[in-house]
């Protein structure tokens, strides 16, 4: 894998975030939305393993918990954590970046960055998954290593997570100012800015270790599916047999996965790497929310093994992978024709464009093709709807007793809508007059006839 390729200026960020952010809210805002996700982001991930786990999945016991016992109480209940839990987490976090960086993958180049860079990547994220999968349930099965153990230590992992990537943020905020890798950076002057939204667009250790397909690729992407086989694991040792629900959820959310390092390479042309920087935003993100909260609804399901019956089970099942294939289809349809230069055919025609013009930050002008037919005429993110189905799909086989296993589409639901307008605003900062006539063309945001 080679570096980037460098352009001469860098990057210029604004008083309110990003390049990518700078347009969408009001400055006061963006400062409340930091500071509030800087110091309720780490709490709640605690609070919501706690009710899954000890408080049979009920907000309210938590909630009577914390009222009776205060503060104190909610000290009491964060777990320390552990030599075990540092040592899961150093195995599995050496072992993804040997096999990110030895595993051999065809070399890919990622989109041209604001700055005109053009980074460098190895495609080896299939691999690396099936080496990921196979080794974990090898090592159950010939008793190296039980996954009970991860789920037994559950709390003191995710506590770990908590302050090992805050300091590896802190890393990050530290190289962005005296080593950044590419001219991919800059500060806006504002420390808490720097750090929440990062510094580097594409950080790098030597010329070959990329620090964001790290953090959002192979530990945190590759963390869903081990935890979800986790949790699978752990019903079946408690309790002899695993439950059609969590068979439901489990199968789901692999499959999702899976589609996830098939798409890689997609995946590096999305606005997590091609636009937000490497900060607490995007990288704690996926180092802790990513294990915890996305894969919360198993979490639930552990302790509470719901029968859904085959048929029931079965149209949950087909739903969900239907949703999974429509969202990966959408984002494949925008992949070919960008990577065609729009010399492909979108269901079944020659696809209808418009081609953008707009200027990078170092001056230069150039070209970008928008895709306004197929699923990219229903809407500007209809990709979206699939992948909040999805979502819904594989929690729903929790049924209906409690709230807090739809925490994650609730959550994924305006994470995504307020991306869909980031992205509709740094869009038309980008491309101007061509973006109103897409907006023109295409007229809903996300939801054909109704946003
Ligand atoms: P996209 O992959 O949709 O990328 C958006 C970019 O695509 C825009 O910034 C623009 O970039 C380009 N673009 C926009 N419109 C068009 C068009 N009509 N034709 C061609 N290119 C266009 O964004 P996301 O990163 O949000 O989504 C990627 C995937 O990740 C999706 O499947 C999404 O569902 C999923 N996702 C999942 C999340 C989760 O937490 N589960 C969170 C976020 C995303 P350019 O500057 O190149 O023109």
């Amino acid at each position: 894998m080679a570096p980037t390729t460098k352009s001469k200026s860098t990057t210029k960020m604004s008083a309110t975030g990003t390049e990518t952010n700078k347009t969408v809210h009001s400055p006061l805002l963006t400062y409340f939305s930091m500071i509030s996700l800087l110091t309720l982001c780490p709490p709640f991930v605690i609070l919501l393993w706690y009710t899954m786990v000890h408080a049979d999945g009920s907000v309210i016991e938590t909630w009577n918990y914390l009222r009776q016992h205060g503060l104190q109480g909610f000290m009491n209940i964060w777990p320390r954590p552990t030599v075990v839990a540092w040592k899961i987490i150093a195995c599995y976090a050496a072992f993804e970046a040997a096999l990110q960086l030895l595993l051999p993958g065809k070399r890919v180049e990622g989109p041209i960055s604001p700055a005109g860079n053009r980074p460098i990547y190895k495609a080896n994220g299939v691999a690396a998954y099936v080496v990921t999968i196979i080794t974990y349930l090898g090592l159950w099965w010939f008793g190296i290593f039980n996954p009970t153990v991860v789920y037994d230590h559950l709390g003191e992992i995710y506590s770990a997570l908590i302050f090992g990537s805050f300091i590896f943020c802190i890393f990050l905020y530290i190289k962005g100012h005296l080593a950044p890798s590419s001219t991919d950076s800059g500060s806006c002057g504002n420390l808490i800015i720097d750090f929440y939204w990062g510094m580097e667009l594409y950080p790098r250790i030597g010329k070959n270790f990329d620090i964001k397909v790290f953090t959002n690729c192979r530990f945190g992407m590759m963390s869903w599916a081990v935890i979800a086989l986790t949790y699978c694991i752990k019903q079946y040792e408690a309790n002899g047999r695993v439950s059609d629900s969590m068979l439901v959820n489990t199968i789901l959310m692999l499959v999702y996965v899976s589609k996830f390092f098939w798409w890689e390479d997609g995946y590096w042309n999305t606005m997590d790497i091609a636009h937000d920087r490497a900060g607490f935003y995007i990288c704690w993100g996926c180092l802790v929310w990513v294990p915890s909260i996305y894969t919360s609804p198993g979490m639930y399901l552990v302790n509470h093994p719901v029968h859904l019956g085959t048929q029931l089970a079965l149209y949950i099942l087909v739903a969900g992978i239907l949703c999974i294939y429509i969202n990966y289809d959408c984002d494949r349809q925008r992949q070919e024709f960008r990577r065609t230069n729009g010399k492909c055919l979108v269901w079944g025609k020659a696809p209808s464009k418009i081609v953008a013009s707009y200027t990078t930050s170092s001056g230069e002008t150039k070209t970008s093709l928008l895709l306004t037919s197929g699923w990219w005429g229903l809407s500007r993110h209809f990709h979206y709807v699939p992948e909040i189905l999805s979502a819904f799909f594989w929690t729903v086989p929790a049924l209906f007793n409690h709230f807090l296993p739809y925490f994650y589409v609730l959550f994924l639901t305006i994470l995504l809508l307020d991306r869909a307008k980031r992205d509709d605003d740094r869009c038309r900062s980008k491309y101007g007059k061509f973006w109103k006539l897409y907006c023109e063309k295409v007229p809903y945001r996300v939801i054909p006839g109704i946003y």
